[in-house]
């Protein structure tokens, strides 16, 4: 091994996120294990008692190691905070989408400081809790200038910037939704291509209709962006059906899905990406992972994070709530955190910890990942390495 590698050992549970490293599970789990780590990569995994020989040698004092995880749909960039409508919603008022509209006023009225100094508080957050990769959402600007500097400061943080422009009708055209589907497939589009890797749409009744949707996804694919949808949140509708005919590496949501949806994303490569953490904080009832799961789609896991319906950065609380609200096995939904997060942003090298893969990877203070679930709200998060490199904090 290279004189630069350093090993963790004495690890008690380690999860590879890959069948092909450990005891053949999709988690690919190895006991009693180590992992050596060369120039911010993995460089080999397995037990501990065939670790080849290092210099450098770090201590897990048995405790479980698994990969970083992969928060795939997230929206950091806004200012304002909306506790009151969050209350008053626990009090018995529904969740409208409008609400977003309250957050695009804040967002725009506020300096480029003050949101720069929110997304990295939010991106420090998430890295606490094991976050190592996280997509970032534009979408609370919806003019040309703060679009763009949404995505200029989260690129910052994040190579997984997503074009939201099409997140609501802004109320100044509230009465010419069309000049506004023309804007952001135009100027707004043409100013947010260099600084994006993704486009997506808010398809629901209230923001934008399978056309509108098609419309600026088809824009942004023509200019190389890829595609993913927020789909099917507040109600069946075609969401999931657009985003599985376009090849969206994901639709996110998937809380009303008919079996036609179903089998449109179990038998095509977009991931369905379930937000439970949304559920949790809007009251509604959860997605039917187990539906997905036996239908054989890939189901991702991600926070949501963002100021209206979901105001958690946290991936191990909704891990529990996968777990308890959604059914899904402790070891599925860590999959979902990890690999799954990864499959959705169509990216290899993070989500595992395999030979190759970026040496993102979080310490338990806890002997088995089942602990995420079973004990929900403790900080469990020891150490998290990005890029070979444990977190400064
Ligand atoms: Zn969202």
């Amino acid at each position: 091994m290279a004189a630069s590698s350093v090993l963790l050992d004495g690890i008690g549970l380690l999860v590879t996120g890959s069948s092909d490293y450990g005891d053949g599970s999709p988690l690919g789990e190895v006991e009693d294990a180590a992992i050596v780590v060369d120039q911010g990569r993995v460089a080999w995994v397995g037990p501990a008692a065939a670790a080849p020989p290092v210099d450098v040698r770090e201590d897990a004092s048995g405790r479980c190691v698994l990969p970083g995880f992969v928060d795939s749909h997230s929206h950091l960039v806004f200012a304002g905070d909306r506790a009151a409508e969050f209350d008053a919603r626990m009090a018995g008022r529904a969740y409208q989408s409008g609400g977003i509209r309250t957050t695009v006023t804040a967002t725009r009225a506020a300096s480029d400081e003050v949101l720069a100094a929110n997304v990295a508080r939010l991106v420090t957050e998430m890295r606490r809790q094991g976050t190592t990769t996280v997509e970032i959402k534009s979408g609370y600007g919806l003019t040309v200038r703060d679009e763009v500097r949404s995505l200029v400061l989260a690129r910052q943080h994040t190579d997984e910037t997503t074009f939201l422009g099409a997140h609501v009708v802004p109320k100044e055209f509230a009465d010419d939704v069309a000049g506004y589907v023309e804007l952001l497939t135009g100027d707004m589009l043409d100013a947010c291509v260099p600084h994006s890797r993704w486009v997506d749409v808010f398809c629901e009744r209230g923001a934008f209709d399978a056309d509108a949707a098609r419309t600026v996804l088809t824009a942004g694919m023509a200019r190389g962006l890829r595609p993913r949808v927020h789909a099917n949140q507040l109600g069946p509708g075609p969401g999931v059906a657009l985003a599985c005919e376009l090849g969206a590496a994901s639709a996110d949501h998937c809380t009303y899905l008919t079996d036609a949806d179903v089998d449109a994303l179990a038998s095509s490569g977009t991931v369905a990406t379930l937000l439970p953490g949304v559920e949790f904080s809007t009251r509604s009832p959860y997605p039917e992972a187990r539906r997905l799961l036996e239908a054989g789609a890939v189901v991702a896991i991600a926070t949501d994070c963002n100021p209206g319906s979901c105001f958690t950065s946290s991936m191990p609380f909704c891990i529990a709530l996968a777990v308890r609200e959604m059914r899904m096995t402790p070891a599925e939904a860590v999959w979902s955190a990890t690999v799954g997060g990864a499959v959705a942003l169509r990216r290899a090298d993070v989500g595992r910890l395999v030979p190759g893969a970026r040496a993102d990877l979080m310490v338990l203070d806890a002997p088995s990942y089942v602990h995420l679930a079973y004990r929900p709200g403790v900080p469990l998060v020891a150490t998290v390495w990005h890029e070979g490199k444990p977190s400064p904090w």
